[in-house]
């Protein structure tokens, strides 16, 4: 798909990201899989199920230094 509009030339990075989403229907939480789960997460919003999944995200630019990595 391509988008007719002009966009300015700084663009964010997207990647495919892994990410754990909501089995329910109405909700829209999703997290990171930033975390090492031992577990299947528990949906923050509403404690249904997550299922592992992909979503294209920005990519996390670490501006600080400083951060430590896990
Ligand atoms: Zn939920």
């Amino acid at each position: 798909m391509y988008n007719s509009r002009k966009k300015p030339l700084e663009e964010i990075p997207e990647e495919l990201t892994a990410i754990w989403s909501c089995t329910n229907d109405s909700c829209k939480g999703w997290t990171r899989d930033n975390f090492s789960f031992s577990v299947q997460p528990i949906c923050p919003l509403c404690q249904s199920e997550m299922v592992k999944g992909e979503k294209m995200l920005a990519v996390l630019v670490n501006t600080s230094p400083s951060q430590t990595k896990k």
